[in-house]
């Protein structure tokens, strides 16, 4: 019998024998006992390990395939595309863009389940989007998410009379920023029946405005990303969870040994795109965290996520070696009635900056006051707070806007 390490050195000398092709593939853990996770992981793996350089080189020896991290992802984007043109571009908030390849069929298996995220809200409504108009197309019922909001208003308002708009779909950051601008003339927009807030973290605390500017509006949400498209939606019956896309990716969530978390314990988000055999990604640690759960909502039939939390969206680092979560801040400082608009910058354990953009009359010195306090109590006594009041705070190119950005890699 063949020990384990000769049994390798054969692999690499000679590659799989016909037959065996990956025997040696193990299932991670989570998806054992799930048939079809199993089918289709074993798949995928089985196609890359066949067909792309990068994974044929990583997954020669067999065992779990690594965690493919954001930083291995950069460092052999080129291999991963192997030839391939990109379709799509990460905006690189803090680190160099990661370059995707989707085919037709993939892109247009992404179309089909934002349709079905539509479906349990009871369907496509007239819809406009504010969006990042550089990452998205030009079109009449699109507008540019850099333009003033007086501008984009009256772009609702022309949409909702002329053309019968009731849905608005737009990042959360820029939807608080209409939302606070209506409440501030003492306005509101009944018309909207759903309001949809995708690309970046969604807070309860960014709905609670929202919801009083547009208050006939249901509030749907999307996690997604450049990389594997729409990852969940929101539940329409059961606003604490994320229906997770579980037909078309392996979702993992990991403790910090590479254990399954249990329901409700938060981890690294772990993704295998089952159906990208052009540009595979398989167990990509997306750096964002999140916890399993069962949603007791009994309409829709797959798992759910909850406590979404962003990592390179807003994980900052605790100078005591842990980290803080900018959940744990942002409310206490967007709901300052001082500020319109804030980014905090993370530059070392103890030293931020905060960018902000005053309300007219607004008492600064308060404001700072209570900043610095806010900052000692989360980060210990050496925290030190920079200011800049500004007046604009511009956008990623992709149109996120970061209210954290925290120290690069905080894994
Ligand atoms: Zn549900």
């Amino acid at each position: 019998m063949l020990g384990l390490q000769s049994a390798s050195a054969f692999i690499i000398l000679y590659g799989y024998p016909r037959g065996r092709t990956m025997s040696e593939l193990h299932i991670p853990d989570s998806f054992r006992g799930r048939p079809y996770a199993e089918r289709h992981f074993r798949a995928i793996a089985e196609w890359a390990a066949a067909h792309s350089p990068f994974y044929r080189r990583t997954l020669a020896g067999g065992g779990l395939p690594p965690l493919l991290t954001r930083e291995i992802l950069q460092a052999h984007n080129d291999e991963l595309l192997d030839g391939r043109p990109v379709t799509g571009k990460t905006s690189g908030a803090t680190s160099v863009p990661v370059r995707v390849h989707w085919d037709p069929a993939r892109g247009a298996l992404d179309t089909r389940d934002n349709l079905a995220y539509a479906g349990w809200f009871g369907g496509v409504l007239p819809n406009a989007r504010i969006v990042a108009l550089s990452a998205h197309e030009k079109k009449p019922d699109t507008f540019e998410v850099a333009s003033p909001v007086g501008d984009q208003l009256e772009f609702l308002r022309g949409r909702i009379e002329r053309h019968g708009m009731r849905s608005l779909i737009s990042y959360p950051t820029n939807l608080v920023q209409l939302a606070a601008h209506l409440l501030d003339a003492g306005r509101t927009v009944p018309e909207l029946h759903r309001i949809v807030c995708m690309s970046e973290l969604f807070e309860p605390g960014q709905e609670a405005v929202i919801r009083r500017a547009f208050p006939n509006a249901r509030i749907a949400a999307t996690y997604s990303c450049t990389e594997v498209g729409m990852v969940a939606g929101r539940c329409p019956h059961n606003p604490d969870n994320y229906h997770l896309m579980a037909h078309k990716l392996g979702v993992e969530f990991l403790r910090a040994d590479g254990t399954p978390c249990a329901e409700g314990e938060v981890g690294q988000v772990v993704l295998t795109d089952y159906h990208n055999r052009a540009m595979p990604f398989i167990r990509y640690a997306i750096g964002d965290l999140a916890a399993p759960v069962r949603c007791d909502c009994g309409k829709i039939e797959l798992p759910a996520l909850t406590r979404l939390l962003g990592k390179q969206r807003g994980l900052l680092r605790h100078p005591g070696g842990g980290f803080v979560f900018s959940t744990e801040l942002s409310p206490h400082i967007r709901d300052s009635p001082e500020i319109r608009q804030y980014q905090v910058v993370q530059r070392t354990p103890t030293d931020f900056t905060l960018r902000a953009i005053a309300r007219d009359g607004a008492d600064a010195g308060a404001f700072e006051a209570r900043m610095r306090d806010l900052f000692v109590r989360h980060f210990g006594p050496a925290a030190a707070v920079e200011f800049d009041w500004c007046a604009d705070i511009p956008r990623l190119p992709g149109g996120k806007y970061m209210e954290f950005i925290g120290l690069k890699e905080a894994a």
